[in-house]
Protein backbone atom coordinates (compact mmCIF):
# COMPACT_ATOMS: atom_id res chain seq x y z
CA UNK A 1 0.00 0.00 0.00
CA UNK A 2 1.04 3.61 -0.63
CA UNK A 3 2.81 5.49 2.14
CA UNK A 4 1.40 8.47 3.65
CA UNK A 5 2.44 12.05 2.09
CA UNK A 6 1.99 15.67 3.12
CA UNK A 7 2.67 19.23 1.25
CA UNK A 8 1.31 22.82 1.69
CA UNK A 9 -2.09 23.06 -1.02
CA UNK A 10 -1.75 26.85 -0.59
CA UNK A 11 0.07 29.34 -2.59
CA UNK A 12 3.68 30.53 -1.31
CA UNK A 13 3.68 33.69 0.68
CA UNK A 14 1.42 35.19 2.91
CA UNK A 15 -2.49 34.45 3.28
CA UNK A 16 -5.25 34.77 5.31
CA UNK A 17 -5.52 30.70 5.09
CA UNK A 18 -2.85 28.29 4.60
CA UNK A 19 -4.23 24.68 3.89
CA UNK A 20 -1.66 21.30 4.70
CA UNK A 21 -2.91 18.62 2.69
CA UNK A 22 -2.07 14.76 3.90
CA UNK A 23 -3.01 11.69 2.03
CA UNK A 24 -2.54 7.88 2.92
CA UNK A 25 -3.33 5.45 5.11
CA UNK A 26 -2.21 6.94 8.47
CA UNK A 27 -4.00 10.47 7.41
CA UNK A 28 -5.80 10.37 10.30
CA UNK A 29 -3.10 9.34 12.27
CA UNK A 30 -0.62 12.21 11.71
CA UNK A 31 -3.24 13.71 12.24
CA UNK A 32 -4.34 13.27 15.67
CA UNK A 33 -0.57 13.59 16.20
CA UNK A 34 -0.17 17.02 15.64
CA UNK A 35 -3.98 17.93 16.85
CA UNK A 36 -4.22 15.80 20.11
CA UNK A 37 -7.31 17.06 21.22
CA UNK A 38 -9.18 16.06 19.09
CA UNK A 39 -12.44 13.38 20.22
CA UNK A 40 -12.39 10.25 19.83
CA UNK A 41 -14.45 9.94 16.41
CA UNK A 42 -14.14 12.62 14.10
CA UNK A 43 -16.96 12.52 11.57
CA UNK A 44 -15.85 12.45 7.72
CA UNK A 45 -16.21 15.67 5.56
CA UNK A 46 -17.02 17.76 8.93
CA UNK A 47 -14.73 21.04 10.09
CA UNK A 48 -13.42 20.53 13.82
CA UNK A 49 -11.40 23.30 15.45
CA UNK A 50 -8.59 21.99 17.05
CA UNK A 51 -5.12 23.35 18.46
CA UNK A 52 -1.67 22.07 16.82
CA UNK A 53 0.60 21.36 19.09
CA UNK A 54 4.35 20.65 18.28
CA UNK A 55 7.00 19.44 20.42
CA UNK A 56 4.65 20.20 23.06
CA UNK A 57 3.50 23.80 22.40
CA UNK A 58 0.60 24.76 20.84
CA UNK A 59 1.37 26.97 17.63
CA UNK A 60 -2.36 27.33 15.92
CA UNK A 61 -6.03 27.14 16.80
CA UNK A 62 -6.94 25.88 13.13
CA UNK A 63 -9.87 24.24 11.29
CA UNK A 64 -9.14 20.09 10.56
CA UNK A 65 -11.12 18.15 8.52
CA UNK A 66 -10.66 14.23 7.96
CA UNK A 67 -11.97 12.90 4.28
CA UNK A 68 -12.46 9.38 4.63
CA UNK A 69 -11.83 6.62 2.08
CA UNK A 70 -12.71 6.41 -1.10
CA UNK A 71 -14.35 9.87 -0.80
CA UNK A 72 -11.68 12.19 -1.21
CA UNK A 73 -9.61 14.02 -3.70
CA UNK A 74 -6.96 11.19 -3.95
CA UNK A 75 -9.45 8.34 -2.93
CA UNK A 76 -7.28 7.76 0.28
CA UNK A 77 -7.76 9.24 3.78
CA UNK A 78 -6.97 12.47 3.40
CA UNK A 79 -6.74 14.74 6.23
CA UNK A 80 -6.70 18.89 6.08
CA UNK A 81 -5.12 21.38 8.70
CA UNK A 82 -6.61 24.86 7.69
CA UNK A 83 -4.41 26.99 9.62
CA UNK A 84 -3.11 30.47 9.41
CA UNK A 85 -1.55 31.68 6.57
CA UNK A 86 2.18 33.01 6.44
CA UNK A 87 5.22 30.83 4.97
CA UNK A 88 6.86 30.46 7.85
CA UNK A 89 4.17 29.45 10.03
CA UNK A 90 3.10 27.00 7.53
CA UNK A 91 7.20 25.50 6.91
CA UNK A 92 6.65 24.32 10.56
CA UNK A 93 3.38 23.17 10.41
CA UNK A 94 4.18 20.90 7.42
CA UNK A 95 7.57 20.34 9.64
CA UNK A 96 5.77 19.03 12.62
CA UNK A 97 3.41 16.82 10.12
CA UNK A 98 6.40 15.10 8.55
CA UNK A 99 7.81 14.26 11.63
CA UNK A 100 4.80 12.84 13.10
CA UNK A 101 4.82 10.14 10.33
CA UNK A 102 3.80 11.42 7.01
CA UNK A 103 6.67 12.18 3.53
CA UNK A 104 7.08 15.34 1.64
CA UNK A 105 4.94 15.00 -1.58
CA UNK A 106 6.61 15.41 -4.95
CA UNK A 107 5.08 17.67 -7.60
CA UNK A 108 1.50 17.05 -8.30
CA UNK A 109 1.41 13.62 -6.61
CA UNK A 110 -1.94 13.95 -5.09
CA UNK A 111 -3.52 13.94 -8.20
CA UNK A 112 -1.01 11.11 -9.31
CA UNK A 113 -2.92 9.08 -6.67
CA UNK A 114 -6.30 10.56 -8.20
CA UNK A 115 -5.50 9.20 -11.40
CA UNK A 116 -3.98 5.92 -10.24
CA UNK A 117 -7.30 5.37 -7.91
CA UNK A 118 -9.27 6.09 -11.09
CA UNK A 119 -10.90 8.92 -9.45
CA UNK A 120 -10.03 10.86 -12.47
CA UNK A 121 -8.70 10.07 -16.16
CA UNK A 122 -5.84 12.06 -17.53
CA UNK A 123 -7.60 14.30 -19.61
CA UNK A 124 -8.86 15.86 -16.44
CA UNK A 125 -5.31 15.36 -14.52
CA UNK A 126 -3.67 17.73 -16.93
CA UNK A 127 -6.91 20.04 -16.82
CA UNK A 128 -5.48 20.17 -13.35
CA UNK A 129 -2.57 21.71 -14.13
CA UNK A 130 -4.21 23.61 -16.80
CA UNK A 131 -6.13 25.76 -14.08
CA UNK A 132 -3.46 26.44 -11.64
CA UNK A 133 -1.29 27.53 -14.49
CA UNK A 134 -3.85 29.20 -16.58
CA UNK A 135 -3.58 33.26 -17.04
CA UNK A 136 -6.15 34.51 -19.64
CA UNK A 137 -9.94 33.87 -18.43
CA UNK A 138 -10.33 31.99 -21.54
CA UNK A 139 -7.68 29.33 -20.11
CA UNK A 140 -9.26 29.27 -16.61
CA UNK A 141 -12.89 28.64 -18.87
CA UNK A 142 -11.26 25.79 -21.08
CA UNK A 143 -9.71 24.44 -18.12
CA UNK A 144 -12.38 23.83 -15.78
CA UNK A 145 -14.73 22.79 -18.46
CA UNK A 146 -11.64 19.70 -18.84
CA UNK A 147 -12.14 19.17 -15.44
CA UNK A 148 -15.42 18.87 -15.57
CA UNK A 149 -15.07 16.02 -17.82
CA UNK A 150 -15.61 18.15 -21.10
CA UNK A 151 -12.51 16.79 -23.53
CA UNK A 152 -12.98 13.12 -21.83
CA UNK A 153 -16.62 12.80 -22.87
CA UNK A 154 -16.08 13.48 -26.30
CA UNK A 155 -12.79 10.85 -26.26
CA UNK A 156 -15.45 8.13 -24.43
CA UNK A 157 -17.64 9.03 -27.46
CA UNK A 158 -15.50 8.29 -30.03
CA UNK A 159 -14.14 5.39 -28.10
CA UNK A 160 -17.61 4.22 -27.73
CA UNK A 161 -18.10 4.46 -31.69
CA UNK A 162 -14.90 2.56 -32.40
CA UNK A 163 -15.58 -0.47 -29.92
CA UNK A 164 -19.24 -0.85 -31.80
CA UNK A 165 -17.69 -1.18 -34.95
CA UNK A 166 -15.11 -3.24 -33.66
CA UNK A 167 -17.65 -5.47 -32.60
CA UNK A 168 -19.41 -5.40 -36.01
CA UNK A 169 -16.44 -6.31 -37.71
CA UNK A 170 -14.72 -8.33 -35.53
CA UNK A 171 -17.81 -10.62 -35.75
CA UNK A 172 -18.12 -10.47 -39.41
CA UNK A 173 -14.59 -12.07 -38.95
CA UNK A 174 -15.71 -14.91 -36.20
CA UNK A 175 -18.67 -16.20 -38.69
CA UNK A 176 -17.23 -16.10 -42.06
CA UNK A 177 -18.71 -19.12 -43.35
CA UNK A 178 -22.34 -17.92 -43.04
CA UNK A 179 -21.66 -15.03 -45.34
CA UNK A 180 -23.30 -12.44 -43.37
CA UNK A 181 -22.05 -8.76 -43.19
CA UNK A 182 -23.26 -7.86 -39.87
CA UNK A 183 -22.93 -4.07 -41.39
CA UNK A 184 -22.77 -2.65 -44.02
CA UNK A 185 -19.43 -1.87 -45.93
CA UNK A 186 -20.34 1.46 -46.57
CA UNK A 187 -22.33 1.81 -43.81
CA UNK A 188 -18.79 1.07 -41.51
CA UNK A 189 -16.77 3.26 -43.98
CA UNK A 190 -18.65 6.21 -43.26
CA UNK A 191 -19.23 6.13 -39.53
CA UNK A 192 -15.45 5.45 -39.04
CA UNK A 193 -14.59 8.64 -41.38
CA UNK A 194 -16.97 10.39 -38.74
CA UNK A 195 -14.75 9.31 -35.52
CA UNK A 196 -11.68 10.50 -37.83
CA UNK A 197 -13.48 13.56 -38.58
CA UNK A 198 -14.57 14.00 -34.43
CA UNK A 199 -10.48 13.05 -33.56
CA UNK A 200 -8.97 15.37 -36.08
CA UNK A 201 -11.43 18.00 -35.14
CA UNK A 202 -10.13 18.14 -31.54
CA UNK A 203 -6.52 17.56 -32.46
CA UNK A 204 -6.23 20.66 -34.26
CA UNK A 205 -8.41 22.37 -31.16
CA UNK A 206 -4.22 22.37 -29.89
CA UNK A 207 -3.70 25.15 -32.03
CA UNK A 208 -5.75 27.24 -30.06
CA UNK A 209 -5.28 25.30 -26.78
CA UNK A 210 -1.26 25.81 -26.90
CA UNK A 211 -2.30 29.36 -27.28
CA UNK A 212 -4.40 29.75 -24.65
CA UNK A 213 -2.57 27.58 -21.96
CA UNK A 214 0.89 29.40 -23.00
CA UNK A 215 -0.23 32.86 -24.16
CA UNK A 216 0.82 34.32 -27.43
CA UNK A 217 3.94 36.26 -28.14
CA UNK A 218 3.93 39.06 -30.92
CA UNK A 219 6.87 41.53 -32.05
CA UNK A 220 5.96 44.45 -33.83
CA UNK A 221 8.74 44.57 -36.47
CA UNK A 222 9.78 47.25 -39.22
CA UNK A 223 11.71 50.41 -40.44
CA UNK A 224 12.07 53.02 -38.12
CA UNK A 225 9.78 55.28 -37.57
CA UNK A 226 7.44 53.36 -38.60
CA UNK A 227 4.95 53.21 -35.88
CA UNK A 228 6.28 50.52 -33.94
CA UNK A 229 6.25 52.10 -30.34
CA UNK A 230 3.05 54.09 -31.20
CA UNK A 231 1.25 51.06 -32.12
CA UNK A 232 2.23 49.27 -29.36
CA UNK A 233 1.10 51.76 -27.02
CA UNK A 234 -2.55 52.15 -29.18
CA UNK A 235 -3.02 48.29 -28.56
CA UNK A 236 -2.30 48.39 -24.75
CA UNK A 237 -4.05 51.92 -24.52
CA UNK A 238 -1.17 53.46 -22.29
CA UNK A 239 2.03 54.80 -22.96
CA UNK A 240 4.28 52.10 -22.46
CA UNK A 241 6.60 52.53 -25.38
CA UNK A 242 8.72 55.46 -25.46
CA UNK A 243 7.64 57.32 -28.90
CA UNK A 244 9.58 59.77 -30.71
CA UNK A 245 9.62 61.63 -33.80
CA UNK A 246 13.65 60.95 -34.17
CA UNK A 247 13.95 57.29 -36.02
CA UNK A 248 15.37 54.40 -34.18
CA UNK A 249 14.54 56.19 -30.34
CA UNK A 250 13.59 52.07 -29.26
CA UNK A 251 16.87 51.39 -27.71
CA UNK A 252 16.08 48.24 -25.89
CA UNK A 253 12.71 46.11 -26.67
CA UNK A 254 9.81 47.11 -24.47
CA UNK A 255 7.05 44.23 -23.47
CA UNK A 256 3.57 45.06 -22.60
CA UNK A 257 1.06 42.65 -22.03
CA UNK A 258 -2.72 42.35 -23.10
CA UNK A 259 -5.88 40.50 -23.05
CA UNK A 260 -7.03 39.05 -26.66
CA UNK A 261 -10.58 37.49 -26.43
CA UNK A 262 -8.98 35.77 -23.32
CA UNK A 263 -6.07 34.86 -24.64
CA UNK A 264 -2.67 36.48 -22.84
CA UNK A 265 -0.59 38.22 -25.38
CA UNK A 266 2.64 39.73 -24.53
CA UNK A 267 3.35 42.26 -27.66
CA UNK A 268 7.14 43.11 -27.91
CA UNK A 269 8.38 46.21 -29.63
CA UNK A 270 11.36 45.87 -31.37
CA UNK A 271 14.43 48.92 -31.79
CA UNK A 272 14.14 50.01 -35.44
CA UNK A 273 16.23 47.67 -38.22
CA UNK A 274 19.44 49.81 -38.67
CA UNK A 275 23.35 48.97 -37.74
CA UNK A 276 24.61 50.17 -34.99
CA UNK A 277 27.32 48.92 -32.62
CA UNK A 278 28.49 48.34 -29.48
CA UNK A 279 25.80 47.36 -26.24
CA UNK A 280 22.81 49.33 -28.25
CA UNK A 281 23.70 46.85 -31.35
CA UNK A 282 23.60 43.80 -28.52
CA UNK A 283 20.39 44.74 -27.57
CA UNK A 284 19.30 45.05 -31.34
CA UNK A 285 19.96 41.48 -31.72
CA UNK A 286 18.58 39.90 -28.45
CA UNK A 287 15.53 41.97 -29.97
CA UNK A 288 15.84 40.14 -33.37
CA UNK A 289 16.03 37.03 -31.97
CA UNK A 290 13.25 37.41 -29.77
CA UNK A 291 11.09 39.24 -33.04
CA UNK A 292 12.11 35.80 -34.82
CA UNK A 293 11.09 33.36 -31.90
CA UNK A 294 7.93 35.40 -31.00
CA UNK A 295 4.48 33.61 -32.56
CA UNK A 296 3.56 36.16 -35.01
CA UNK A 297 5.45 39.18 -36.41
CA UNK A 298 3.40 42.13 -36.99
CA UNK A 299 5.26 43.89 -40.27
CA UNK A 300 4.96 47.84 -39.53
CA UNK A 301 5.01 49.66 -42.84
CA UNK A 302 4.76 53.26 -43.01
CA UNK A 303 2.10 53.72 -45.31
CA UNK A 304 2.93 58.01 -45.65
CA UNK A 305 6.52 56.95 -46.28
CA UNK A 306 4.42 57.12 -50.24
CA UNK A 307 5.86 55.73 -53.48
CA UNK A 308 9.10 57.47 -53.34
CA UNK A 309 9.79 57.17 -49.43
CA UNK A 310 9.22 53.71 -49.48
CA UNK A 311 12.90 52.89 -50.08
CA UNK A 312 14.71 50.89 -47.67
CA UNK A 313 12.12 50.13 -45.26
CA UNK A 314 9.91 48.43 -47.28
CA UNK A 315 12.26 47.14 -49.09
CA UNK A 316 13.19 44.87 -46.26
CA UNK A 317 9.60 44.30 -44.88
CA UNK A 318 8.73 42.90 -48.15
CA UNK A 319 11.66 40.44 -47.83
CA UNK A 320 10.23 39.61 -45.13
CA UNK A 321 6.80 39.24 -46.01
CA UNK A 322 7.32 36.69 -49.29
CA UNK A 323 10.28 35.24 -47.68
CA UNK A 324 8.43 33.19 -45.24
CA UNK A 325 5.64 31.61 -46.72
CA UNK A 326 5.03 33.96 -50.38
CA UNK A 327 2.03 34.95 -48.51
CA UNK A 328 0.23 37.63 -45.75
CA UNK A 329 -2.01 36.38 -44.02
CA UNK A 330 -4.06 39.93 -44.09
CA UNK A 331 -7.31 39.71 -42.79
CA UNK A 332 -9.29 36.42 -42.27
CA UNK A 333 -10.18 36.38 -39.06
CA UNK A 334 -11.65 32.96 -39.46
CA UNK A 335 -10.50 29.86 -37.23
CA UNK A 336 -9.23 27.92 -40.20
CA UNK A 337 -7.88 30.95 -42.02
CA UNK A 338 -4.74 32.58 -42.97
CA UNK A 339 -3.64 30.15 -45.35
CA UNK A 340 -1.91 27.40 -43.18
CA UNK A 341 -0.28 30.09 -41.36
CA UNK A 342 -0.95 28.82 -37.74
CA UNK A 343 -0.06 25.76 -37.75
CA UNK A 344 2.50 26.30 -34.80
CA UNK A 345 5.57 25.18 -36.62
CA UNK A 346 6.06 28.47 -38.97
CA UNK A 347 6.08 31.87 -37.83
CA UNK A 348 2.83 33.58 -38.64
CA UNK A 349 3.07 37.01 -40.10
CA UNK A 350 0.60 40.36 -40.01
CA UNK A 351 1.62 42.72 -42.87
CA UNK A 352 0.41 46.12 -41.31
CA UNK A 353 -0.10 49.60 -43.06
CA UNK A 354 0.59 52.15 -40.39
CA UNK A 355 -0.51 56.20 -40.55
CA UNK A 356 -3.40 55.58 -42.58
CA UNK A 357 -5.16 58.59 -41.61
CA UNK A 358 -2.77 60.73 -43.56
CA UNK A 359 -2.88 59.08 -46.53
CA UNK A 360 -5.24 59.07 -49.36
CA UNK A 361 -6.97 56.45 -51.21
CA UNK A 362 -4.53 56.58 -53.88
CA UNK A 363 -1.66 56.27 -51.90
CA UNK A 364 -2.65 53.25 -49.75
CA UNK A 365 -3.87 51.15 -53.11
CA UNK A 366 -0.12 51.60 -54.42
CA UNK A 367 0.92 50.86 -50.66
CA UNK A 368 -1.11 47.42 -51.12
CA UNK A 369 0.41 46.90 -54.32
CA UNK A 370 3.51 47.05 -53.29
CA UNK A 371 3.43 44.68 -49.53
CA UNK A 372 0.28 42.37 -50.55
CA UNK A 373 -2.21 41.88 -47.86
CA UNK A 374 -2.27 44.22 -44.87
CA UNK A 375 -4.07 45.57 -42.44
CA UNK A 376 -4.97 49.61 -42.16
CA UNK A 377 -4.47 51.23 -39.49
CA UNK A 378 -3.44 53.79 -37.89
CA UNK A 379 -1.55 53.98 -34.37
CA UNK A 380 -3.07 57.59 -33.50
CA UNK A 381 -6.65 57.38 -34.07
CA UNK A 382 -6.97 54.16 -33.37
CA UNK A 383 -8.65 53.36 -36.60
CA UNK A 384 -8.35 49.77 -37.54
CA UNK A 385 -6.58 48.22 -34.51
CA UNK A 386 -9.54 45.69 -33.96
CA UNK A 387 -9.21 44.24 -37.44
CA UNK A 388 -5.19 44.13 -36.54
CA UNK A 389 -5.97 42.15 -33.55
CA UNK A 390 -8.65 39.76 -35.09
CA UNK A 391 -6.09 39.15 -37.78
CA UNK A 392 -2.80 38.72 -35.36
CA UNK A 393 -5.50 35.59 -33.54
CA UNK A 394 -6.62 34.34 -36.59
CA UNK A 395 -2.81 33.74 -37.91
CA UNK A 396 -2.59 31.43 -35.22
CA UNK A 397 -6.20 29.84 -35.91
CA UNK A 398 -7.71 31.58 -32.63
CA UNK A 399 -10.69 33.46 -33.41
CA UNK A 400 -13.37 35.13 -30.83
CA UNK A 401 -16.15 33.06 -30.66
CA UNK A 402 -15.15 30.82 -33.31
CA UNK A 403 -17.31 26.94 -32.03
CA UNK A 404 -17.13 25.05 -29.67
CA UNK A 405 -14.01 26.45 -27.42
CA UNK A 406 -14.42 25.03 -24.12
CA UNK A 407 -13.73 21.64 -25.60
CA UNK A 408 -10.22 22.17 -26.47
CA UNK A 409 -7.39 19.64 -26.38
CA UNK A 410 -4.42 21.95 -24.18
CA UNK A 411 -1.47 19.19 -24.11
CA UNK A 412 0.74 18.07 -27.23
CA UNK A 413 0.37 14.63 -25.49
CA UNK A 414 -3.40 14.50 -26.39
CA UNK A 415 -2.98 16.39 -30.14
CA UNK A 416 -0.37 13.90 -30.85
CA UNK A 417 -2.93 10.83 -30.16
CA UNK A 418 -5.74 12.32 -31.14
CA UNK A 419 -4.25 12.96 -34.62
CA UNK A 420 -3.23 9.30 -34.77
CA UNK A 421 -6.33 7.90 -33.64
CA UNK A 422 -7.81 9.70 -37.18
CA UNK A 423 -4.78 8.29 -39.30
CA UNK A 424 -5.91 5.39 -38.47
CA UNK A 425 -9.83 5.61 -38.69
CA UNK A 426 -9.82 7.30 -41.92
CA UNK A 427 -7.32 4.17 -43.08
CA UNK A 428 -10.50 1.89 -41.35
CA UNK A 429 -13.11 4.02 -43.35
CA UNK A 430 -11.16 3.60 -46.74
CA UNK A 431 -10.67 -0.14 -46.38
CA UNK A 432 -13.99 -0.44 -45.78
CA UNK A 433 -15.14 1.20 -48.65
CA UNK A 434 -12.66 -0.33 -51.09
CA UNK A 435 -13.29 -4.25 -49.82
CA UNK A 436 -10.32 -4.42 -47.51
CA UNK A 437 -9.80 -7.83 -45.84
CA UNK A 438 -11.46 -7.29 -42.61
CA UNK A 439 -8.39 -8.16 -40.50
CA UNK A 440 -6.93 -5.51 -41.43
CA UNK A 441 -10.06 -2.47 -41.10
CA UNK A 442 -10.01 -4.01 -37.78
CA UNK A 443 -6.63 -3.57 -36.72
CA UNK A 444 -6.74 0.15 -37.73
CA UNK A 445 -10.30 0.59 -35.62
CA UNK A 446 -7.96 -1.39 -32.98
CA UNK A 447 -4.94 1.39 -33.21
CA UNK A 448 -7.83 4.27 -33.11
CA UNK A 449 -9.15 2.58 -30.08
CA UNK A 450 -5.53 1.85 -28.19
CA UNK A 451 -5.03 6.15 -29.36
CA UNK A 452 -7.95 7.14 -27.72
CA UNK A 453 -7.75 5.03 -24.44
CA UNK A 454 -4.18 6.31 -24.17
CA UNK A 455 -5.84 10.06 -24.26
CA UNK A 456 -7.33 9.23 -21.04
CA UNK A 457 -4.39 7.87 -19.81
CA UNK A 458 -5.55 3.63 -20.16
CA UNK A 459 -2.69 1.70 -21.08
CA UNK A 460 0.17 3.85 -21.13
CA UNK A 461 3.45 3.82 -19.50
CA UNK A 462 4.58 5.12 -16.15
CA UNK A 463 7.10 7.18 -18.35
CA UNK A 464 3.80 9.20 -19.88
CA UNK A 465 2.64 9.80 -16.49
CA UNK A 466 5.59 10.77 -15.09
CA UNK A 467 5.75 13.09 -17.64
CA UNK A 468 2.23 14.23 -17.76
CA UNK A 469 2.80 15.06 -13.42
CA UNK A 470 6.49 16.83 -14.08
CA UNK A 471 4.82 20.11 -14.90
CA UNK A 472 2.05 20.45 -11.22
CA UNK A 473 3.55 22.04 -8.82
CA UNK A 474 3.52 20.63 -5.03
CA UNK A 475 0.94 20.02 -2.95
CA UNK A 476 -1.35 19.56 -6.29
P1 LIG B 1 8.97 53.38 -34.28
O1 LIG B 1 10.35 53.90 -34.47
O2 LIG B 1 8.60 52.42 -35.36
O3 LIG B 1 8.72 52.81 -32.91
O4 LIG B 1 7.99 54.65 -34.50
P2 LIG B 1 7.29 55.58 -33.40
O5 LIG B 1 6.16 54.86 -32.78
O6 LIG B 1 8.33 56.14 -32.51
O7 LIG B 1 6.65 56.69 -34.34
C1 LIG B 1 7.42 57.48 -35.19
C2 LIG B 1 6.65 58.75 -35.56
O8 LIG B 1 5.48 58.46 -36.31
C3 LIG B 1 6.17 59.53 -34.34
O9 LIG B 1 6.31 60.90 -34.61
C4 LIG B 1 4.71 59.17 -34.24
O10 LIG B 1 3.94 60.18 -33.64
C5 LIG B 1 4.33 59.00 -35.71
N1 LIG B 1 3.20 58.07 -35.87
C6 LIG B 1 3.12 56.80 -35.43
N2 LIG B 1 1.95 56.23 -35.78
C7 LIG B 1 1.25 57.18 -36.45
C8 LIG B 1 -0.03 57.21 -37.09
O11 LIG B 1 -0.81 56.23 -37.12
N3 LIG B 1 -0.40 58.35 -37.69
C9 LIG B 1 0.40 59.45 -37.73
N4 LIG B 1 -0.03 60.52 -38.35
N5 LIG B 1 1.62 59.46 -37.15
C10 LIG B 1 2.05 58.34 -36.52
Amino acid sequence: MADTIAAIATAAGAGGVGIIRISGPDAELVLRRVAPGLPAVVESHRLTLARVVLAGQVVDQALVVLMRAPRSYTGEDVAEVHAHGGAVHLGRLLEGVLAAGARAAGPGEFTRRAFAAGRIDLTRAEAVADLVAAEGERAVRVAAAQLAGGLERRVRGLRAEVVALLAEVEATIDFPGEGLELIERGELSRRAGLVAAGARALAQSFRVGRVLRDGLEVALVGAPNAGKSSLLNALVGRERAVVSAEPGTTRDFVEARVSWAGAAVTLIDTPGEREVGGVEGRALELARVRAEQADVRVVVVDASAGAGGVGVGVGANRRQVTGDRGQAPGHEGGSGGSGGSGGGEGRAEVVVLNKCDVVGEAERALMRERVGAAVEVSALTGAGLGELVEAVLGAVGVAEGGGDETVVVTSARQAELLAGCAVAATAASEGAARGAHEELVAADLRAALVALSAVLGEGVGEDVIDAVFARFCIGK
